[in-house]
């Protein structure tokens, strides 16, 4: 990669600019499935910069989803820029900036990183400097879980709104990450017959949702040992987790019902749809065990992913990294589950999560040093440039 053009994209970030966009985002309060003001307010920003904006209802006609394109007129790939508006339901924090840091709801998760993308497209239109191809930037709402379930993003891919790769800047800066497990949330409710009644004056064989509650914990803790043989390089292992029991009212009452709460994790390749019946035939089981009736709530809220490491988005992020900050990143896993695992198993395109060292996600404290998202912006436009000026 020439340093010129490093010169160049350096010189043309415009710092203010790039932190006047993230402030204007991060002020527009957007609960997941409320992002419609933001994604407005973003849409604004794009027109006032000259760049036409399309919009798309994607499922969820509240938040029309926001595309914006940079075209070079010439042949060659498309690079997508994607990202969620919608923030997990906390107090809204306004934003501010003190220390050449903002802060303020979603400055780290992730209408930072949002404006960073915004910003390398702003100067790769400046600089006419994409060789071929194009620049898709897109942002949507329903990201979020339990609020969220990923349908924009799927409404998205579906309409063959993609690019043919992606890149999201969440708050995940090192390793770069070529794989990710798939994960879905349980809430199970093991139920009885009959209502609540008096330890005492229980019918003989009344079924004892405390003790199915707990035998399903059991057996789920001794299932999670097995779970861990199932490992991946990068992606760590096989897992169930159960975060919440909940049951009875007081100490001497026969409670009806007993609510187990977790998680079921799965590396690469995975089915998830093999992990879910695998899932139901244990409780099942449980069921059967206990003379209880056990329903359950499955939502996946991505699938388990990898992408190849030698695919030609790893090389040009790799070679965009190594102009910036003089070193490629380290390959690993990534930790949490983003939209990028939905583009990796529904769009079949490599997606690669790379943005802000930034902290406080789904926290009030979120916080993202403003060198970060200049660190951001020039990734992400060298990165277009080496991706797209393959032909
Ligand atoms: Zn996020």
């Amino acid at each position: 990669m020439n340093n010129t053009l490093l010169d160049q994209v350096v010189q043309s970030i415009d710092r203010q600019r790039l932190v006047d966009t993230a402030v204007a985002l991060v002020e527009v309060p957007s609960p997941t499935r409320s992002a419609g003001a933001a994604a407005d307010r973003l849409a604004e920003i794009l027109a006032s910069d000259d760049f036409s904006v399309m919009r798309h209802d994607a499922d969820w006609p509240q938040t029309p989803v926001v595309i914006a394109t940079l075209d070079s007129g010439r042949p060659g790939p498309t690079l997508q820029f994607d990202g969620h508006l919608d923030t997990v339901h906390l107090p809204f924090v306004p934003p501010r900036v003190e220390n050449d840091t903002l802060y303020g709801s979603s400055s780290a998760d992730m209408k930072g990183g949002i404006a960073a993308a915004l910003e390398a497209v702003r100067v790769l239109r400046t600089l006419d400097a994409l060789p071929g191809g194009r620049v898709l930037l897109t942002a949507h709402d329903h990201h979020e879980g339990p609020w969220g379930d990923g349908r924009q993003v799927r409404a998205m891919i579906r309409a063959g709104l993609h690019g043919d790769a992606v890149m999201l800047p969440e708050y995940l800066a090192n390793p770069l990450p070529v794989a990710g497990r798939g994960v879905a949330i349980f809430q199970v409710t093991i139920r009885r017959a009959g209502a609540p009644v008096h330890e005492v004056l229980r019918p003989p064989d009344t079924p004892d949702v405390v003790a199915a509650g707990a035998h399903l914990v059991t057996r789920l803790h001794a299932w999670n040992e097995q779970l861990r043989q199932n490992a991946h390089p990068f992606a760590g292992h096989d897992s169930t987790f159960v975060g919440s029991i909940q049951s009875g009212e007081i100490y001497n009452q026969s409670p009806t019902e007993c609510l187990v709460q977790g998680t079921r994790r799965w590396i690469p390749p995975g089915d998830g749809a093999a992990v879910r019946e695998e899932f139901s035939q244990l409780l099942a089981e449980v069921a059967a065990e206990t003379g209880t009736q056990i329903d359950v709530e499955y939502t996946e809220q991505g699938g388990a992913y990898q992408i190849d490491a030698d695919s030609h988005l790893v090389h040009a992020f790799q070679q965009a990294h190594t102009a910036v900050a003089g070193s490629p990143l380290p390959l690993g896993a990534k930790p949490f589950v983003d939209d990028g695992n939905i583009y990796a198993s529904a769009a079949g395109i490599p997606a690669l999560t790379h943005g802000p060292a930034a902290t406080g996600a789904h926290t009030l404290h979120e916080a993202v040093p403003v060198d970060e998202l200049v660190r951001v912006a020039k990734v992400y436009a060298l990165t277009a440039v080496a991706f797209c000026g393959r032909t």
